[in-house]
């Protein structure tokens, strides 16, 4: 069994305000869940998997209510599936950081009312087979419900033992800010889409305002949701080639620095590895010890911009 560095989940700053009451640690890199009920596997896979994930160091289980829904069905299924082998095994929940996310009800497609919250989060902690969840996420704003409304839901979700700590993910600043002005408790994370690929949230200031407020970015899709593995257009060839520069000279594989290259950001990005490949898991385990100069760095960060820095 390996050990991943512990990280807290939301990063104390030192103010009283931004300190995270519940105390949990994270590893360093999280699994994710969205393509789990794709892979098709039996019982006994997924037990294994779900053991071999936790062995390789990665205590961050990802999930939400959404995934397994195809566009007509299945929503709800990559919890169910979870929360069996949970219900299977009874010693696993303790061995992870349990999140999922709600707020995304197809075919409306968004609904964050309070009524809806209350009862998205009631079905998830059924699913899953649990009594708490440790970290619940918005999975998508909906701009048609008032951040106050949405905050005294989750405030009383957490106040009833239903959740331990709350996050966003595809909020964008304004939108954390406003929900965080009517909430309780701190926001202790922040998922968007990040990956050498994805470079938006380095400019946009999402990253500035989360070491600002002490936020955990976890990032989704860490791997381009494989296009990096499996470079098409010139873009994506040129950012794989900077990538190999990095690998070659440390003897790893292309996904392992790109993993790399994100943790060696100072938000201490979080990557949610998306493999349900069990030897690809544990590879990426090792993301923690590889060690990026700044020129090769921003050799990665300008092959994806694909024009020089000023
Ligand atoms: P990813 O790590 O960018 O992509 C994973 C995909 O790449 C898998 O299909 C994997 O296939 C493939 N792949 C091909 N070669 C690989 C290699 N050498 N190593 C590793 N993977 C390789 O992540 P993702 O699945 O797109 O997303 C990761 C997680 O982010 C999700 O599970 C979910 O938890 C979260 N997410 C969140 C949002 C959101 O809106 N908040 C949206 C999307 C995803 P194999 O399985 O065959 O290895």
């Amino acid at each position: 069994m390996s050990t991943l560095p512990e990280i807290p989940l939301s990063r104390s700053l030192g103010s009283p305000l931004l300190g995270d009451e519940a105390g949990l640690t994270i590893s360093s890199i999280g699994w994710g869940m969205w393509r789990l009920v794709e892979a098709r596997l039996s019982a006994g896979e997924i037990d294994a998997l779900v053991n071999g994930v936790l062995d390789a160091g990665i205590t961050l289980f990802d999930t939400a209510d959404i995934y397994g829904f195809n566009g007509a069905g299945g929503f709800g299924d990559a919890e169910t599936l979870l929360g069996t082998a949970l219900g299977a095994n009874r010693a696993l929940r303790s061995r992870m950081v349990l999140a999922t996310k709600g707020g995304i009800c197809p075919p409306l497609p968004y609904d964050q009312s309070a009524s809806y919250i209350a009862q998205a989060i009631d079905a998830s902690l059924k699913r899953l087979n649990t009594d708490r969840i440790d970290l619940w996420q918005l999975h998508r704003p909906d701009v048609l419900t008032h951040p106050q409304e949405l905050a005294r839901a989750l405030d009383d979700a957490v106040a009833a033992g239903k959740i331990r700590t709350l996050g966003v993910s595809n909020f964008t600043v304004p939108q954390i800010d406003a929900l965080q002005h009517f909430l309780g408790q701190k926001l202790v994370s922040t998922q968007p889409e990040i990956s050498a690929l994805r470079l938006d949230c380095f400019e946009n200031g999402e990253m500035d305002h989360a070491m600002m407020r002490g936020l955990s970015v976890l990032a989704w899709s860490p791997l381009g949701g494989g296009r990096i593995a499996t470079p098409v257009s010139p873009r994506e060839h040129a950012v794989a080639a900077a990538l190999d520069a990095c690998a070659s000279e440390q003897g790893i594989s292309r996904t392992l620095a790109a993993l790399s290259w994100l943790m060696a950001h100072p938000a201490g990005i979080v990557p949610i590895v998306g493999s349900q490949n069990p030897a690809r898991i544990a590879e990426a385990a090792g993301a923690s010890a590889v060690r990026w100069t700044r020129a090769a760095w921003y050799a990665v960060y300008v092959a994806s911009r694909g024009v020089p820095l000023p």
